[in-house]
């Protein structure tokens, strides 16, 4: 099964992606967390894309498009985090892959800001946790690896809200690029501290009824 998630900032994706990998039969590939691998490893990738993680634009579409197409090759059952990002980035997936669903994650930025703030994410497997929603059992420590936890420097005020700005010019518009082709499964939430699992559910239940599931 081919599944996008998709969603502002601080939405969940990487929480849900997770959850939802232990639960049914994808893996949670995330162009987020192979960015950040790549500047932690100072690979030629890492060194190209450095600076866009840092001050939270996107990075270029030509750049992102090539190791999407390299990551999903031979690969048949994911969900998708983080692309596509840009109407660019959507007609090019769609060129080359059909996709199941597409999961849509609506939030006020309320909550994004809210929950960006106290995100803390591991340095090894990029787990996400929360300072109080989603706590680890050991304070700074990953429970899924042991991994150390940090604050991204891209999760401070003054670049999250380029990162907003930048998810409504930007990547907004994918929604209805993909409206009409492929079926939505739609995950409202409207208070920063909704139960992780209860999410998760809401997103698998919609997905069985939907028969995307099968
Ligand atoms: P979040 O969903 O919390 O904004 P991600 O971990 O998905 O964060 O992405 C972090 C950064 O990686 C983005 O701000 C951007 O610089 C880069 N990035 C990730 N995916 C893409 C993409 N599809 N297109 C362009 N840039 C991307
Ligand atoms: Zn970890």
């Amino acid at each position: 099964m081919k599944l996008l998630i998709f969603g502002p900032p601080g939405s969940g994706k990487g929480t849900y992606s997770s959850r939802i990998e232990d639960r049914i039969d994808v893996k949670h590939i995330s162009t987020g967390d192979i960015f950040r691998s790549a500047v932690k490893g100072n690979t030629d990738l890492g060194k190209k894309v450095k600076e866009y993680l840092d001050s939270g634009e996107l990075v270029p579409d030509e750049l992102v498009n090539k190791v999407v197409k390299e990551r999903l090759e031979g690969t048949d059952d994911f969900i998708l985090d983080g692309y596509p990002r840009t109407v660019e980035q959507a007609k090019f997936l769609d060129g080359f892959m059909d996709v199941d669903a597409i999961i849509v994650l609506d939030v006020t930025d309320e909550i994004t800001i809210e929950r960006l703030s106290a995100r803390r994410v591991c340095k090894e497997c990029g787990e996400v946790f929360h300072r109080l929603f989603n706590k680890p059992k050991k304070e700074g420590v990953c429970d899924k690896c042991g991994g150390e936890l940090y604050h991204r420097d891209d999760d401070k005020p003054s670049v999250i809200r380029d990162r907003i700005k930048t998810y409504e010019n930007m990547s907004e518009p994918v929604i209805e690029y993909f409206e009409g082709k492929i079926p939505f499964v739609i995950n409202r939430c409207r208070k920063a501290d909704a139960p992780i699992d209860k999410m998760v559910d809401g997103i698998i239940s919609q997905l069985e009824e939907k028969d995307i599931l099968s």
